[in-house]
């Protein structure tokens, strides 16, 4: 199978992996070396448009905002 973004060979491909479905009728493949450039590039995209509290949300940390509520949280 052949790479939608870079045209390369994927190698060992597996769709759950490399398969990429946008409808019913959109279907791309993606080798892992594209996946990791294309995660990485939105990671920077969104530390840079949304900091710190989007972020947070996004990837589920629980980090409260001032340290009061984190000290709390500590000791109980
Ligand atoms: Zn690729």
């Amino acid at each position: 199978m052949i790479c939608t973004l870079c045209h390369q060979e994927i190698h060992e491909y597996h769709p759950e992996l490399h398969q990429l479905v946008i409808d019913e009728t959109h279907t791309a493949h993606v080798c892992s070396d594209c996946i990791t450039k294309f995660f990485k590039w939105q990671q920077k995209l969104y530390a840079k448009l949304f900091p710190t509290t989007a972020m947070k949300k996004m990837f589920g940390q629980d980090i409260p905002q001032d340290k009061k509520e984190y000290h709390k949280k500590r000791i109980s």
